[in-house]
């Protein structure tokens, strides 16, 4: 890496191309995507904007910003702790190891839950999001659906306290509970109920943990990522939500979809799959849709 004493001449082309080979060394995922989405941290651009000033110096003071940068990346650590944000639905999601980075599936469950529900847009519908990390579930839903009533509930504090704080930066009102979905008898509700729950729960069986990358593994919370069995977790939310009479919108592990298809349907007669972009079985839907 460029040395503080290192008087050479730094351009963002040169930083570009010498971190890539160092990050491709280190077998860091994304080489090239991940320094240029570390420099327009640090330049304040976006990463398209890096084409344009090529020869652009990068002064000490960049230099000694962007040298710690490359080191954690170089560690595997992800991308978006690093930066310590993301941005899910067009929402600026803050993260950190308290909670899991929102993926694009997850996109596409929200993506689902508002096409199925248009006609409702304007009715006073309650929503409860099962373990809502970094809020970002919720928070995009109210952004879109603001005449809904929105919770999250989470096990882990540090997660509620990140999730409040999203919750405010994006102004919307949502209410986080701290609830165990193994309790979910406990979850305090508005006098109606449930009209509508969604989940992304941890749903990785340990057989799965060693073909996982490690900037997932050592860094993101097992929490929220692993199950001794996945299957167990799916049961208390659909019994739940069946209580409820609610509709349900949940992301699942492709690898377990029949399974967890025959499962959902011993309580919710109509549940249907859908596929996510790369055409894999991802997520189930009961309820309204079906
Ligand atoms: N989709 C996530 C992953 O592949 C897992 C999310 C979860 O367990 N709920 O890392």
């Amino acid at each position: 890496m460029p040395q503080k004493h290192d008087d050479d001449y730094w351009s963002v082309l040169r930083m570009l191309e010498w971190a890539t080979e160092y990050f491709k060394k280190k077998h860091v995922p994304d080489p090239r995507h991940s320094i240029e989405w570390l420099l327009a941290d640090v330049l304040g651009c976006k990463r398209l904007d890096l084409y344009l000033q090529y020869e652009r110096p990068l002064s000490p003071d960049e230099l000694d910003r962007i040298r710690p940068l490359v080191k954690r990346r170089a560690d595997h650590e992800p991308l978006q702790y690093i930066t310590g944000s993301t941005n899910f639905m067009g929402c600026h999601i803050e993260v950190n190891p308290s909670v899991l980075i929102p993926r694009i599936e997850t996109e596409q469950l929200v993506e689902l839950l508002l096409e199925s529900t248009s006609d409702l847009e304007h009715s006073p519908v309650t929503l409860l999001d099962i373990g809502s990390g970094s809020g970002c579930i919720p928070i995009a839903i109210k952004k879109f659906r603001p005449a809904w009533t929105c919770h999250g509930i989470d096990i882990s504090g540090d997660a509620l306290s990140l999730s409040e704080k999203n919750a405010a930066a994006n102004d919307v009102d949502i209410q986080f509970d701290k609830g165990d979905l193994f309790n979910l008898d406990q979850v305090s509700k508005p006098s109606r109920g449930w009209d509508i729950i969604i989940s992304n729960p941890p749903y990785i069986g340990p057989e799965e943990k060693p073909s996982l990358e490690k900037q997932v593994t050592d860094y993101e919370p097992g929490l929220a990522l692993f199950h001794d069995n996945p299957l167990d977790v799916y049961r208390p939310i659909l019994s739940y939500a069946q209580q409820e009479n609610a509709s349900l919108f949940l992301e699942l592990n492709d690898q377990l979809a029949d399974q967890i298809l025959k499962l959902s349907t011993g309580y919710f007669p109509a549940a249907k799959l859908k596929a996510d972009l790369d055409k894999n079985p991802r997520f189930l839907l009961a309820g309204l849709t079906t």
